[in-house]
């Protein structure tokens, strides 16, 4: 199978062929996870040649985030961090759809778990990526046994490295059990969010998400769709969830970079509404999709274009 990896990444401050971009086995990061990812996708626009970056700035002012969580310090602020990873999608010259990772990390051979002291770095690497969940049928979701990390024991607003270990036992229970993801609830028992998205559920004509202080990540999709729906004029609110409404809710759905909008049709073997994709979803699955390809220009400020190959080998 060809490798989806794109040919350059940027490294140690330069742009190189991604598969000079390595780190030693005994990195701080390795061994501890004492780093911060962000993951962003790139659309090709409806023309056929331009690459739509999704929320670049938005992105990269929350992995400086979660930088400042680690204590890094880093030569970059939100503009020329943006900027560095345009530069790696011009570089790379993708024709098709693209999933970038940036991430910082502490790069020093140090045995102490630790934050400061040991450095830290900037890489990004990219790759072609289509659906990562299949949107053409619903999503069979289980509430997790595994609790989502509580703020003051990982950060969970922002992606950090080591705080993957939740959601990867989170999602290998969701897949044991026939699955396709899992909605992990808080400490104290209320709905936080799924292993790699947030979750919205529609009761009544309202779509209804967790706070971030139920220990959910600072989603951007999640900002995005609250924004679609405020200026659609459906009713939102912003609140704890209980376990039992996600039973009766009348339509559930995943969001984030990777998975997009995936609409849920069963949670814990129970139909979620008539186990179709519902009027709110539908609305705001469409709505995210025109604006990520460019059909709908309401939101073209959240796009940073790139020019394609395609366009430039014609040009
Ligand atoms: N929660 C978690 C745990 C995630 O990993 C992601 C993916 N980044 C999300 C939510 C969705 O966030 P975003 O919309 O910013 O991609």
């Amino acid at each position: 199978m060809q490798s989806p990896m794109l040919e350059y990444a940027f490294f140690q401050g330069n742009y190189v062929p991604f598969a000079e971009a390595n780190i030693s086995i005994g990195t701080h990061c390795v061994q501890y996870g004492t780093g911060a990812f962000a993951g962003i996708r790139g659309y090709l626009d409806q023309d056929g040649e331009t690459i739509n970056i999704f929320r670049l700035p938005d992105h990269s002012a929350r992995l400086l985030n979660s930088a400042k969580l680690l204590r890094m310090d880093l030569p970059f602020d939100r503009d020329s961090l943006a900027a560095t990873i345009a530069g790696l999608v011009e570089r790379n010259a993708p024709t098709s759809d693209v999933y970038i990772r940036p991430f910082v990390y502490k790069p020093a051979v140090q045995l102490t778990p630790r934050l400061r002291g040991i450095g830290d770095e900037l890489a990004v690497y990219m790759m072609s990526m289509g659906d990562y969940l299949k949107l053409d049928r619903g999503q069979k979701a289980i509430v997790s046994s595994w609790f989502r990390i509580p703020d003051n024991a990982i950060p969970s607003r922002g992606k950090v490295s080591g705080a993957y270990i939740n959601s990867a036992f989170a999602k290998d229970e969701a897949e044991e059990k026939g699955a396709d993801e899992a909605i992990m609830l808080d400490t104290s028992g209320h709905v936080a969010e799924g292993s790699g998205c947030n979750l919205f559920v529609v009761r009544n004509g309202t779509l209804i998400t967790p706070p971030i202080t139920s220990d959910v990540l600072e989603g951007i999709t999640r900002r995005s769709i609250l924004q679609f729906a405020e200026d659609a004029g459906i009713p939102t609110e912003v609140r704890e969830i209980d376990r039992t409404e996600l039973y009766i809710a009348d339509e559930a759905f995943f969001c984030g970079t990777g998975v997009q909008v995936a609409w849920i049709e069963a949670i814990d073997g129970r139909p979620v509404g008539n186990q179709t994709r519902g009027p709110v979803t539908e609305h705001l699955q469409t709505t995210f999709f025109d604006t990520v390809r460019g059909r709908n220009t309401r939101y073209a400020d959240w796009l940073t274009p790139i020019r394609s190959r395609v366009a430039t080998a014609a040009d």
